[in-house]
Order: C-alpha cells, then structure tokens, then sequence
C-alpha cells in the first residue's frame, strides 16, 4: 500500500531530459540510469509542475487538489454557529 499519492512514471516514455526536475526540488525525482524514477517523500507539494512541464507525457499526476467549497461556507458561517 502506498502512503502518499506520488506522481508516476511512463518509462517507455521518458526519454531523460530532466526538465521535470528542474522544476521540482521536493527530491521525489530521480535519475535513475536513463530515465527518471520517482521516490516517495511527504515533501511533494502536489504542484503537479512535473507533469506540466514534460514534453513527452511521461509524468501522470494521479492527484487532483479540490477546493472545497462547503468548508470555505462553513467558515463564513462560523461553522454552525
Ligand atoms: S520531463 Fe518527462 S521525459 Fe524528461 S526526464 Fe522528466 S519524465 Fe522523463
Ligand atoms: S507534483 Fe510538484 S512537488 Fe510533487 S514531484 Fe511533481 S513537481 Fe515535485
């Protein structure tokens, strides 16, 4: 089981380039012979940066942040009081 949702890898698609690792500093991504491998680390801010910047597809982001609309409410409300 794994304990934090962390980006995935595409090995037959990543080709190398580091580029996501220039914009991640968290220390997930890895170089790792030719192609990048991913380490878990509660460090990822969930940015999902990787996966914009790679030109080949290779990075899924398996994670989505959703701002919670109710609790924002909830907050302006006083929750419930
Ligand atoms: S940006 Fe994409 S192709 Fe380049 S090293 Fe990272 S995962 Fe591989
Ligand atoms: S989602 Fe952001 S913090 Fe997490 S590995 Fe990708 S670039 Fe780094």
């Amino acid at each position: 089981m794994q304990m934090f949702d962390m980006p995935i890898i595409n090995a037959d698609l990543c080709n190398g380039c580091g580029l996501c690792m220039t914009v991640c500093d968290c220390g997930a991504l890895v170089i790792t012979g030719s192609i990048i491998s991913v380490h878990e680390t509660d460090e990822c801010g969930y940015c999902t940066d990787c996966e914009a910047v790679c030109p080949t597809g290779a990075i899924q982001c398996p994670f989505e942040i959703i701002v919670d609309d109710s609790f924002e409410q909830s907050a302006e409300q006083g929750f419930g009081q």
